[in-house]
């Protein structure tokens, strides 16, 4: 069985960048940008005043001056302030010619034009042109949050060019599955994993495809394996073990799917399958909800973010144990665990059918295959979930 960094690397390896598309500015939350953006302009434009108040040229404490004129946002001052005179200014006004400071309108009196100045102001108060950038600083490609999107708009950036969304379609298989909501006879359960697989696509920055659920029969297999075309990535979900009714290797490799490597050493998830399909990767996850949905986060994320340009590999954090933990066996073991204040404490019950347990997770504890047993305060590794 080959490990979780061999597997992940052949996965990887699989996972080819998706062509790139222009998006406005308005659509671009989530996607990955494949060309870093130009700054068409200074920001600040001009030098703009931080403040309500006055501009001025030079110290003016305890002077009075003279009101000239006013410099708003959006309609500057077209004069020069000189000595002993004041142009009323807003904040984000462009600070007009011959001053070189802003005076706060707290520090201040007004009497008709007469502008008295009480109190030292700190501080100039202007924001020069271009302390946020300048025209053609350039902002790197990366999964676009909201505030990148305002720095993008500031920069004049109406439209990005972005990695297209990955779409990944689901297939279920087993005679035992059903539509949640649906009816179903009492030796049959809901189909659970390919709905938090499609929200993990799609948080991921994917689309994902949930397609009909396949019953453990080759006809059936191939008929919904048919239904991913044009898919980007297929998804499988269970009959990947040694059973008489796994049979996704089977139909996979008869439609000429190339094996990357079936059966790794980790825990949960020992049947996980990879390989291509014609040009599509294919990931094969095992049935168990725990199992599908940690391997989908070793695994299938990775994948997600190679096909949109971005590193791969998972980053894993480090926190102190809360409790102590038994030696590991060979396998490396991702036990659903939660990181708090405390540090980090995996659950007792680690079965990988239990989807209460998992949603109560919010980290995977890494145990290393043969990890020795752990005390309480030990620094270790997790993966957030
Ligand atoms: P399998 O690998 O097909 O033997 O599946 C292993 C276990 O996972 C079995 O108990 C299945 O019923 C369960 N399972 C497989 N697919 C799903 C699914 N889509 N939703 C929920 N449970 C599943
Ligand atoms: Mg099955």
């Amino acid at each position: 069985m080959i490990s979780v960094s061999e597997a992940l690397a052949m996965v990887l390896d699989l996972s080819r960048p998706l062509p790139t598309e222009i998006v406005p500015l308005a659509q671009a939350a989530g996607r990955v940008m494949a060309v870093p953006a130009r700054a068409r302009r200074d920001q600040p434009p001009f030098d703009a005043s931080a403040m309500d108040g006055y501009a001025v040229q030079g110290d003016v404490i305890g002077r009075t001056l003279r009101l000239t004129g006013e410099s708003r946002a959006g309609q500057g001052f077209d004069g020069i302030v000189g000595v002993g005179e004041a142009v009323r200014i807003s904040t984000g006004a462009p600070v007009p010619a011959g001053a070189d400071r802003v005076v706060i309108q707290e520090n201040t009196m007004r009497d008709g034009d007469r502008i008295t100045v009480t109190l030292p102001s700190s501080g100039f108060n202007i924001r020069k042109r271009g302390q946020d950038f300048a025209a053609g600083q350039t902002f790197a490609s990366r999964r676009l949050k909201p505030a990148d999107l305002g720095l993008l708009a500031a920069m004049d950036v109406g439209q990005v060019e972005v990695f297209r969304r990955p779409v990944v379609a689901i297939l279920s298989t087993g005679d035992e599955l059903a539509l949640p909501g649906t009816p179903m006879r009492d030796d049959q359960i809901p189909s659970s994993n390919a709905f938090m697989l499609k929200a993990l696509v799609e948080e991921a920055g994917g689309r994902g495809r949930i397609l009909p659920i396949a019953k453990d029969d080759i006809d059936s297999l191939r008929a919904t394996f048919a239904l991913a075309e044009g898919a980007d990535l297929i998804v499988t979900i269970g009959g990947a073990s040694v059973g008489d009714h796994d049979l996704v290797g089977t139909v996979a490799q008869e439609l000429g799917m190339a094996l990357s490597f079936h059966k790794i050493a980790m825990r949960p998830g020992k049947p996980l399958m990879a390989g291509r399909l014609g040009d599509m990767p294919m990931l094969g996850l095992p049935g168990n909800p725990v199992s599908s949905y940690v391997c989908a986060h070793l695994f299938l994320l990775p994948m997600l973010r190679a096909m949109t340009g971005q590193k791969g590999e998972p980053l894993s954090l480090q926190a102190r144990l809360a409790a102590s933990v038994p030696a590991n066996g060979p396998r490396t073991h991702y036990m659903r665990a939660f990181v708090g204040p405390d540090g980090i404490t995996p659950f007792a019950e680690q079965d990988s059918a239990l989807l209460m347990r998992l949603t109560e997770a919010n980290a995977l504890l890494i145990r290393p295959d043969g990890d020795p047993a752990r005390d309480a305060g030990d620094i270790v590794h997790y993966l957030p979930i």
